[in-house]
């Protein structure tokens, strides 16, 4: 038999580790930048085209490369960075495998420019398809700009494997905030299409954290901190009331270096127990010091899984200072007894001065003629009033035991069986149900005490109705007599403005300036007061890239109605309770809101007994 074994020709073998590296123009947007800040940038700066199809630009102040080594970065494993093996052990810088210039030099064409401190003039180097085209002496800045374009030109089917511009450029940004939020000191800018997305400059961490998602998150952020031998935690999580029901604002770092840990958000997640709802996600931003030798970053080539040599202590050090942490900020007790009565009642109510009960006085009231009315009269209810005061004048307290207290001590427990029928003799007088703090309806069922939160009901009456009509026409809309400013990160307004159609149809209107939507139209079922939460939900809607379209429009749909429940309602009539009532027994599901929360619940007899026991 002939050998059949041939070494790959380099550009192969680097399309093939390319594949590896390099999934989408993310991957580009990171390795450019990495090297960037392993070179000692202080400022990065990165254009973007067509969300990385056209151009990739990365640009650095940071130490430049030799006329040699601008030529030899383009090889696979060429590093500066690692030397001996030992050196793998002890990695302070984000690459080391010197691969991924040589990856992206195989899939695109690439132009670099680039010039150390003291030289004169700096280099430029055109490079397609891991082939040199041009090299020549030029003049330009110190640093290092690397412009990559038509990415995959020469893999169609990962070309073809790429997707939409909307979600390719916000795994960019996903990149990008990881990037940013690692390197606080650093000053960065993200443009696309011309349009400056973020220009961050360099700032303390926690001004970092709300440079990127939305200048309310400052007030939201809880530091941590904790020092051992071992691990310095540092960082913030969000305070529980803000967290979301997606996994967005999730970030571990370790020496810097974004990373992700199914089993270290586990400890953070147990320290949040009880304090969020089951379905929502705890937000944090937590930085590990641990020394380089005690963790392998070569797990993954694209480095987001990191071994821990110490994990075990580290889970028990995060989860007790997470708790530590919220204890020491008050939050557990706020939220434990207010959280879901704070939410539920509308912000103009919650900002009104409470009132003061009235006191009415009868200033004819005898205490003794009523008793004797009662002791006198025949039916049993009265009757229960009477036998528990002889049952107490004739034994009297402490009095010497008799055959009489033995008596008076069965006669009580009768009362208990007589009271029974109590409730239920008077309840026939009474109204038919109650509004319990304006946020409840209490009424009689078969079951026991019914008890309806009438502002879910709502929220699902509002939600079958207007799902309905939205899948034959577009929502109707209310025009704001003065436009209002909504306060949100540039991502949000990024996913504003893609989603401007769907939007529109749900009766949303607006535009973009900064960091805020002004809105200019709102759903007709909304009130005023009520936009704040519709749009804080909104916007956590667009954020979660994992809905597809469908989805997303229950999503925004169940944000309005949620909102719609908020509003201003008035119940104070037997009519419109009822009204209300029976709408909701008319919905598709009159148990669970689109959110699958509980619309009503029963206090059946035995539990209302057993709160006398
Ligand atoms: P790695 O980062 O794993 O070393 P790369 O392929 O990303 O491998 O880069 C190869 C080498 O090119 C780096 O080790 C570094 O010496 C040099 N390099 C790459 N980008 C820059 C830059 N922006 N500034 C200075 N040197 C750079
Ligand atoms: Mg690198």
């Amino acid at each position: 038999m002939s050998d059949v074994i041939k070494l790959l020709p380099d550009n192969i073998a680097n399309q093939i580790a390319a594949g590896e590296v390099i999934q989408r123009p993310a991957s580009v947007v990171k390795e450019l930048v990495e090297n960037a800040i392993d070179a000692g940038s202080t400022r990065i700066d990165i254009n973007i085209k067509d969300a990385g199809r056209t151009l990739i630009q990365v640009v650095d102040n940071g130490k430049g490369m030799s006329a040699a080594d601008a030529t030899l970065c383009f090889e696979r494993h060429a590093t500066s960075k690692v030397r001996t093996a030992d050196d793998l052990f002890a990695l302070s810088t984000k690459g080391f495998r010197g691969e991924a210039l040589a990856s992206i030099a195989a899939i695109a064409h690439v132009e670099m420019r680039t010039k150390e401190k003291d030289a004169s003039t700096g280099s430029s180097v055109t490079i397609e398809g891991s082939s040199i085209q041009n090299q020549e002496e030029i003049v330009c800045p110190t640093g290092t700009s690397f412009s990559v374009k038509n990415l995959f030109y020469n893999v169609p089917a990962r070309r073809n494997f790429l997707k939409k511009d909307s979600t390719e450029f916000r795994h960019i940004q996903d990149e990008f905030d990881r990037i940013c939020l690692a390197h606080p000191d650093i000053e960065f800018s993200l443009t696309h299409n011309e349009n400056e997305i973020y220009k961050l400059p360099s700032e303390i961490l926690r001004k970092r954290i709300a440079q990127l998602l939305g200048k309310k998150s400052n007030e939201l952020l809880v530091p941590i901190q904790e020092e051992t031998d071992i691990v310095k935690v540092t960082g913030f999580v969000v305070k529980p009331e803000a967290s979301r029901k997606t996994r967005g604002d999730q970030y571990f770092f370790v020496n810097n270096r974004y990373f992700k840990s199914p089993y270290f958000n586990h400890a953070i997640s147990k320290a949040f127990d009880g304090l969020i709802q089951s379905k929502s996600y705890p937000g944090y931003f937590i930085y590990l010091e641990v020394d380089p030798a005690k963790i392998d970053v070569n797990v993954h080539p694209t480095k987001t899984e990191i071994k821990f040599e110490e994990d075990k202590f580290i889970y028990a050090i995060l989860y007790s200072s997470v708790k530590q942490a919220l204890g020491k900020y008050n939050i557990v007790p706020t939220l434990d007894f207010e959280a879901e009565t704070s939410f539920e009642v509308p912000a103009h109510i919650r900002k009104q001065p409470p009132v003061e009960p009235q006191i009415h006085v009868n200033p004819d009231y005898n205490p003794f003629e009523e008793f004797k009315k009662e002791s006198l009269g025949s039916s049993r209810s009265h009757g229960v009033k009477s036998t528990r005061s002889t049952a107490i004048s004739a034994a009297g307290f402490g009095s010497s035991g008799s055959s009489q207290e033995w008596q008076d001590f069965y006669n009580i427990e009768d009362e208990k069986a007589q009271e029974n029928e109590t409730i239920f003799e008077h309840s026939e007088t009474l109204p038919e149900n109650y509004l319990l703090n304006g946020s409840h309806i209490l009424f009689n069922s078969e079951k026991g005490l019914k008890i309806v939160n009438w502002r879910r009901a709502i929220e699902r009456i509002v939600y079958d109705d207007i799902s309905q009509k939205f899948v034959s026409q577009p929502l109707s809309s209310q025009k704001l007599l003065f436009p209002y400013d909504v306060e949100a990160s540039r991502k949000e307004c990024a996913l504003w403005m893609e989603n401007t159609s769907i939007l529109k149809q749900m009766g949303f209107e607006g535009s973009v300036d900064g960091e805020k939507i002004i809105l200019e139209a709102i759903p007709a079922v909304l009130q005023e007061e009520s936009i704040n939460g519709a749009m804080e939900s909104v916007l956590e809607s667009l954020n979660n890239d994992q809905l597809e379209k469908g989805d997303l429009a229950h999503y925004i749909l169940s944000s309005i109605s949620s909102a719609a429940g908020l509003c201003q309602h008035n119940l104070s009539t037997k009519d419109a309770v009822h009204e209300l009532l029976n709408q909701l027994q008319h919905c598709e599901d009159s148990n669970f809101t689109p959110r699958n929360k509980k619309i009503s619940s029963y206090l059946s007899l035995r539990s209302i007994q057993d709160l006398f026991i």
